[in-house]
């Protein structure tokens, strides 16, 4: 009789493990359905973490200054330090300070850019540490792809590879599209009007649900063309609060509401959250 008992305990905890271990798969892959962007309140500049429904870690940009690697803590287990990708779109001080850090903290296992040279100590840790961190480098021109499980970043910008001394980065820099499932993000660094002409000129269709407004809101950039072929329902600005560049510019923001276009800047909102299961934008 005792045996008996002591065997229906056995069978009724494997069973209730059992359970258990259903619904934490099904949690996990709830979670797995989504992937993730967040665009980091970083004050004046640019960062972007991305994490995909396989977990793929993907970071545009560094901001200016070390906060990036706080911000990572906050999206990353403490344990994990390991990022697969960073992509610098140009190397401006405020997209590329805090890759410093990054690379410092994080093992970096790919590394994307443009390989356009700059001036400046910031730069040139830049580059003493690309050559230490072991990472696989590439240098982004349009066609190139990434594939990262069912998500996809097609690189639409530049054209071609930027002669090494342009005078002015932002003419080259990376503009970028993720895709996954049935929505889209538009990664645009602080690309141009020249820019934005080109990849119309050069793309079927750039649609994406979220468009990463370039430049800070600058209205060297947002064209009113561009937001007709680009087509998104959420705008984020990366933007630091009373900046002396006077970003955003009355002008985009005018494009923009004009537009129907919701927008989200981080000066106001802080660290802002974006996820797609492939169907819908949720934020
Ligand atoms: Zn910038």
């Amino acid at each position: 009789m005792e045996r008996n008992t002591s065997i229906k305990y056995y069978l009724f905890a494997i069973l209730i493990l059992g359970l258990g271990n259903i619904f934490v798969w099904q949690f996990v892959w709830g979670l797995d359905s989504q992937l993730r962007a967040v665009f980091f309140d970083i004050g004046q500049g640019d960062s972007i973490f991305i994490e995909t429904p396989q977990k793929h870690q993907i970071l545009i940009d560094g901001g200016p200054s070390n906060k990036v690697a706080e911000k990572l803590g906050k999206e990353m287990p403490f344990w994990d330090k390991t990022i697969d990708l960073v992509i610098l779109t140009h190397p401006d001080y405020d997209h590329q300070r805090g890759l410093l850090d990054v690379l410092d903290n994080y093992k970096v296992n790919n590394i994307i850019w443009t390989g356009e040279l700059s001036e400046g100590k910031t730069f040139e840790s830049w580059l003493l540490k690309l050559q230490k961190e072991g990472a696989k480098i590439s240098l982004a021109k349009a066609g190139a792809k990434v594939i990262a499980g069912n998500s996809r970043i097609d690189i639409l910008y530049p054209l071609e590879l930027p002669k090494k001394d342009s005078k002015n980065n932002n003419d080259s820099s990376i503009v970028a599209r993720m895709v996954f499932g049935q929505t889209a993000f538009i990664f645009t660094g602080d690309a141009n009007r020249e820019a934005e002409q080109a990849i119309i000129a050069n793309n079927e269709s750039i649609e994406s649900n979220v468009l990463k407004v370039s430049h800070h809101g600058s209205r060297s950039a947002s064209s009113p063309g561009f937001l007709a072929n680009v087509k998104p329902s959420i705008a984020v600005i990366s933007v630091g609060a009373n900046n002396s560049y006077g970003h955003p510019h009355q002008e985009v923001l005018s494009n923009l509401s004009e537009s129907a276009i919701k927008v989200l800047r981080t000066d106001q909102m802080g660290d802002i959250k974006i996820f797609s299961d492939g169907q819908n934008i949720i934020y």
